[in-house]
């Protein structure tokens, strides 16, 4: 190997800075357009047979996109093709590729890699992204496509325990397929998440469990096995499909449905007496009403502040006191999911019992037979909460992936973006 004489790029390579490359020439066009001419600084193999040539056959400019510098630029790359002298080999000539620009490839990795970032670093929409840099969407899709395919195998990960969540927007909305300018509905989709770590493992499309299932039964036999614990939304038809194709595994519920069920049902109850107290629907001059987001706070979290407001609200707007007992149901739930064994779980069950048989309300005796049949799996809840605290910590990073989700113009790609975008989470 021969030693460059000068390591010292000139100021123009320097400053244009695209690695393996050397700036030969700029120009300035017309409307202040900048043009770039550059060579490749490395050597190229012949692809069929791996021999390195220097002898130039020819040589063709290329148009290559790539990001900003200082303002957008036109970059034209004096591509060599050479001359194959390898004995025996069947390819008399080749052309040079580099790591920035592998074969067939029209736009630079470093153009390629910001659009990625752009889309799942910052979670803006491919159009969004492809706008900002110049580049066509389908640019900046065939980027993300490509970026997908690094993604870690599934199969070779070993996840002790599964979450499972389904995705839908609340209203069937519409959009705009970029590719083929047709208006296509939203479908909602399932994602399957490892709870230790809080990596997305798999997204699949549909509303009913038929896709979790086959998604399931495509992992290995001892990936499977080796699943200890799968969490849920509440959904009976779910579970009773989850006992089918993990027999061996437990199910249990995710604790943030179990806390919305509890201020579900307290939201109906505020809605139905407000109905029966004014014969109207709440307004803001209802001091219920002005507090409804209070209502629904972890009443032991509250600041003494908050916690004057809540007894001032139960003493001027809930007359019957029936208000404050269906809290009370709401909150003894929040207790009893915080209980760290099954003992003092059974302990809050029998309290919120009693509870619930004050309050004597068609929404709380409803709250009350969904804890009951689901009981064994909050029963695994509280075991596995007992011993790994991070099933709370994955609802958010959950909750973060779904809204970046809806921030998409496009659904097409979801399942790339978020699976990226989980992926880049779990490696930081
Ligand atoms: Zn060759």
């Amino acid at each position: 190997m021969i030693e460059p004489t000068s390591p010292r790029p000139d100021a123009a390579t320097a400053i244009f800075n695209l690695p393996d490359y050397r700036v030969t020439d700029t120009e300035i066009r017309s409307f202040g357009q900048r043009r770039v001419s550059v060579e490749a600084t490395v050597e190229s193999g012949c692809p069929a047979c791996g021999v390195i040539s220097t002898r130039v056959h020819s040589r063709r400019p290329q148009r290559l996109r790539d990001i900003p510098v200082a303002g957008p630029v036109e970059v034209i790359w004096a591509k060599r093709r050479f001359f194959c002298d390898e004995y025996l080999c069947p390819r008399r000539t080749f052309t040079e590729e580099t790591n920035q620009v592998p074969r067939r490839a029209r736009s630079t990795r470093r153009l390629r890699d910001a659009l990625v970032a752009a889309v799942i670093g910052s979670g803006r929409a491919a159009a969004e992204a492809a706008s900002s840099f110049g580049v066509s969407w389908w640019l900046v899709q065939q980027a993300l496509d490509s970026a997908a395919l690094t993604l870690p195998d599934v199969d070779a990960l070993a996840p002790r325990m599964l979450g499972i969540d389904e995705h839908r927007y609340r209203s069937v909305r519409f959009f705009r397929d970029p590719a083929t300018k047709a208006w296509k509905r939203y479908e909602p989709w399932m994602t399957i998440v490892d709870l230790d770590t809080g990596q997305v493992l798999g997204i699949v499309d549909g509303r009913d469990s038929e896709g979790v299932g086959d998604w399931l039964f495509a992992r290995p036999l001892q990936w499977r096995l080796g699943m200890q614990v799968v969490a849920i939304d509440p959904s009976a038809a779910f579970r009773k499909a989850l006992r089918m194709w993990l027999p061996r595994t437990a199910v249990t519920v995710d604790a943030f449905h179990l806390v919305k069920l509890g201020n579900d049902m307290l939201t109906e109850v505020r809605q139905r007496l407000t109905q029966q107290v004014h014969g109207r629907r709440g307004r803001s001059i209802d001091p219920v009403w002005a507090n409804r987001r209070l209502l629904l706070r972890a009443g032991d979290t509250l600041s003494d502040r908050a916690r004057n407001r809540l007894n001032t609200v139960f003493a001027t707007d809930d007359a019957t006191g029936k208000l404050q007992a269906a809290w009370l149901v709401k909150e003894q739930l929040r207790t009893l999911l915080a209980t760290g064994s099954l003992a003092d779980a059974a302990a809050a069950k029998d309290r919120m019992q009693t509870l619930v048989g004050q309050a004597s309300q068609p929404e709380t005796h409803r709250l009350w037979r969904s804890i009951c049949r689901w009981w064994k799996e909050i029963e695994v809840l509280i075991v596995i909460g007992a011993t790994t605290a991070k099933v709370e910590a994955n609802n958010t990073a959950i909750k973060h992936i779904k809204r970046t989700g809806r921030g998409f113009t496009d659904p097409r790609n979801y399942k790339t973006r978020i699976l990226l975008r989980s992926a880049a989470r779990t490696a930081a």
